[in-house]
């Protein structure tokens, strides 16, 4: 392949290159190089078959694809169509099962109650913490609105463990964006499409990257071939920000998941697709078993399979959550304004803007900068 003959290339070949270059290559009739430095195509939603089990599981993370946004919605499901599936997450505390976020049942079941929903505030009230007048940090909030005793069961440790980090060192309104219902609800998304690509994520992205005027090159680093690339060629990075750079205002730092997996021979291990595990002694995180993301599939009755989930600090290799502490949004801000100076370059996706985003806010992004960027660019310079 003639790498130096493409105007258009996009490194990476998740959600925001995949669909930067779909775009590129269907609206602007053009021929686009996608680099992958991985052995396949996806990014980090990618999914493949396990072959002791023919369960479809998601090698970086359950990923659960959920909007309202409807123009992300009809550009996207014409490379795919949902199954039925609808996100519920568990939470095992002490060797019992327990709904969550919390909701009604959980405090029922963690008190031993009955409660009805007009008398949660009345109880609330009751087992908060009222000397706590005006919380500090993300443990005086909790304990300040749900007590000692639920902040402790299913968020103290878990936090810990995901974040290493103590919750007094994280700011109070990071606790009041957690979801706390009074009623039964179990849905954890409330939006109007969700599900799991009926073909898996894979499938998704194959026929993203189907059109003919898109190459895909796997197992290359872009750094390693970028001098042999074509001068003026309008370049869609979404890789780390910081690598683009070279590290010259420094390295930000993320946080990285390891997953264990594990074959079982039975049907069902534990009757759903996510449970946490927020106790202190426990050193996973979230147990995750992937064949109750697709209820419609006719897996084997004889086996199943399970990954153990552990958070740990990403040593350069698998960048998963950045870290937005001070120090790190003050790096990454100099990288943008760099990034800004840049002609004929596009960085972004989660790694470029150092930023969680979920898929449908990467797919937003992605048509942003097609619309706004590239295809203004070319309109001015009939090139971008
Ligand atoms: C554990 C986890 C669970 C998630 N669950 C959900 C969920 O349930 N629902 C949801 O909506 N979202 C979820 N997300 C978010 C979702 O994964 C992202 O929105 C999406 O993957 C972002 O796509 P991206 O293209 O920006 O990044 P990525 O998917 O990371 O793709 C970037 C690609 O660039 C490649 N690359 C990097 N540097 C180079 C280089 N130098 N040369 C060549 N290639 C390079 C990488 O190998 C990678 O393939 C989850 C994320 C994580 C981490």
């Amino acid at each position: 392949m003639d790498i130096n003959a493409f105007s258009y290339v996009v490194v990476g070949s998740g959600l925001l290159g995949s669909v930067v270059a779909e775009r590129i290559a269907s609206q602007l009739d053009s021929k686009v190089l996608v680099i992958e430095k991985r052995e396949h195509i996806g990014g980090n939603c990618y999914s493949e078959t396990d072959p002791d089990t023919g369960i479809e599981f998601h090698r970086y993370g359950t990923h659960i694809f959920h909007t309202s946004n409807e123009k992300v919605w009809n550009y996207i499901h014409r490379f795919t169509s949902l199954n039925t599936y609808r996100h519920q997450v568990l939470s095992s505390y002490k060797n019992k099962i327990y709904q969550f976020p919390i909701n009604l049942e959980t405090i029922n079941s963690f008190y031993n109650m009955n409660l009805r929903p007009f008398e949660v505030d009345e109880f609330m009230s009751a087992i908060r913490d009222r000397t706590i007048k005006e919380p500090a940090n993300f443990e005086e909030q909790a304990i300040s609105l749900i007590g000692k005793d639920l902040y402790e069961a299913f968020f103290k440790y878990y936090t810990i463990k995901q974040w290493q980090i103590d919750p007094r060192k994280l700011p109070a309104a990071i606790f009041n964006r957690l979801p706390f219902r009074k009623n039964y609800v179990e849905n954890y998304f409330f939006d109007q499409w969700q599900g799991i690509p009926e073909n898996g994520y894979t499938a998704l992205f194959q026929n993203l990257l189907s059109n003919k005027n898109i190459a895909v090159l796997l197992n290359t680093d872009f750094f390693s071939i970028r001098d042999r690339l074509k001068k003026d060629a309008c370049i869609i990075y979404s890789g780390p920000i910081d690598r683009f750079f070279d590290y010259k205002f420094g390295k930000l730092s993320w946080r990285t998941l390891q997953f264990e997996k594990e074959i079982l021979n039975m049907e069902d291990y534990q009757g759903n697709a996510v449970i946490n595990y927020p106790e202190q002694e426990i050193p996973y995180t979230r147990i995750h078993e992937p064949r109750h993301l697709h209820p419609e599939k006719n897996y084997t009755k004889e086996k199943t399979l399970i990954l153990r989930e552990y958070s740990l600090a990403d040593n350069g290799t698998a960048p998963f959550y950045p870290i937005a502490s001070r120090e790190n949004m003050e790096i990454f801000q100099r990288y943008r304004e760099e990034a800004a100076r840049l002609e004929n370059v596009f960085i972004s996706g989660r790694l470029g803007d150092y930023k969680y985003y979920d898929m449908h806010q990467t797919i937003e992004r992605a048509l942003e900068i097609f619309e706004t960027g590239i295809l203004t660019q070319t309109r001015l310079n009939n090139g971008c």
